[in-house]
């Protein structure tokens, strides 16, 4: 049998004291070993289930307490987020935009001979310049807020920098052991506009960024590891995403029609009017059009229709998903596998 390698980690020991009470990661590993015994593998994890009392598993929770929670579509939420931010200066930008072509048809109308006449039109163009300046700045600021949070939620930053700090301090997470997160994610992205579906686990792949963030130095793991909603994640969410980190992912999701009659009846809208007239009706043709296809995630077609991989397979046991050949194949040469 070849060894899989896992270490477990948890966010904090909040976390860790949730996750033993109802004994979800340990279940995920036993799910995971019967699922990969018939294709010759068996998991092992550290801390080793013998150790499955929260006091000697304590050292593995990254933190003591307030542990990173993970917000799968932090970049989503917070472009929807802003959106009406940029949306209210963009329309006092288009505004004053409009006061300064007004002012610049006014003075063409002044014979240059009028220069008193010119010198009242200079003047009032003056503060509207100056608005100009303000609102550019006001933008710019909006895209700082909006940039200084997605810093600050990037989780996968945060739990490398934790790791890393953990393989300093207590050598917990060899090189050659993949390192498992459990972690409660934030559903915050609920409250969007368009819901997503729930992420329940992610793989996290290597990085070559550099190791050690600046401002301030810290250093990073660079090695892949897998995060998962301790609390949403189904038993066979470990499994699934061992194969992710072996190198295995799913085919690009695509668009299919939802509609073809609707299709086929789709004309967009002659653009007329103002500028912002004609770049509205623009952006509502593209909305109209988008809204006539839907995505299919690439996992609904990934492998056979039981494979661990694919989103459709279906059943509770481990006997009810397959391994596909290439996968097998991927994991025999993975980093955290051992002959
Ligand atoms: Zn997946």
């Amino acid at each position: 049998m070849k060894k899989i390698q896992l270490t477990y980690l948890w966010a904090d020991e909040s976390v860790l004291v949730a996750d033993f009470a109802k004994q979800r990661s340990r279940r995920m590993a036993e799910w995971a070993n019967d699922f990969y015994k018939r294709y010759g593998f068996e998991v092992d994890v550290k801390p080793a289930p013998s150790e499955g009392k929260v006091p000697l598993a304590q050292k593995y929770a990254l933190k003591k307490s307030d542990g990173v929670k993970p917000n799968m579509f932090l970049p989503r939420y917070l472009s929807e987020k802003y959106a009406p931010l940029y949306a209210d200066v963009d329309a006092r930008i288009a505004a004053n935009q409009q006061e300064k072509d007004r002012l610049e048809r006014l003075l063409d109308q002044v014979p240059i001979a009028d220069s008193a006449g010119r010198i009242v039109i200079y003047e009032a163009m003056h503060p509207v310049g100056e608005a100009r300046d303000r609102l550019r700045a006001e933008r710019d600021g909006i895209e700082r807020r909006q940039a200084a949070e997605e810093i600050e939620g990037d989780w996968s930053a945060q739990f490398r920098e934790q790791m890393a700090a953990k393989f300093l301090a207590d050598k917990i997470g060899e090189p050659d052991r993949l390192g498992i997160v459990f972690a409660h994610f934030q559903n915050e992205f609920l409250r969007m506009r368009v819901a997503p579906d729930i992420v329940i686990g992610r793989t996290v792949r290597e990085t070559d960024v550099p190791m050690v963030r600046l401002m301030p130095i810290r250093l990073l793991w660079p090695f892949t590891y897998i995060v998962i909603d301790v609390k949403e994640a189904t038993l066979r969410t470990l499994a699934h995403e061992i194969v992710h980190a072996a190198g295995h992912s799913h085919p690009f999701s695509v668009k299919v029609v939802k509609n073809l009659e609707q299709r086929l009846k789709f004309t967009p809208r002659k653009l007329s009017g103002t500028v912002l007239d004609r770049a509205i009706t623009a952006y509502q043709n593209v909305i109209e059009y988008e809204a006539l296809f839907k995505e299919v995630p690439g996992g609904e077609f990934d492998g056979a229709t039981n494979d661990i991989m694919n989103y459709l397979a279906e059943g509770a046991e481990p006997s009810d998903y397959v391994l596909s050949d290439r996968n097998k194949d991927r994991l025999e040469h993975a980093f955290f596998v051992q002959p």
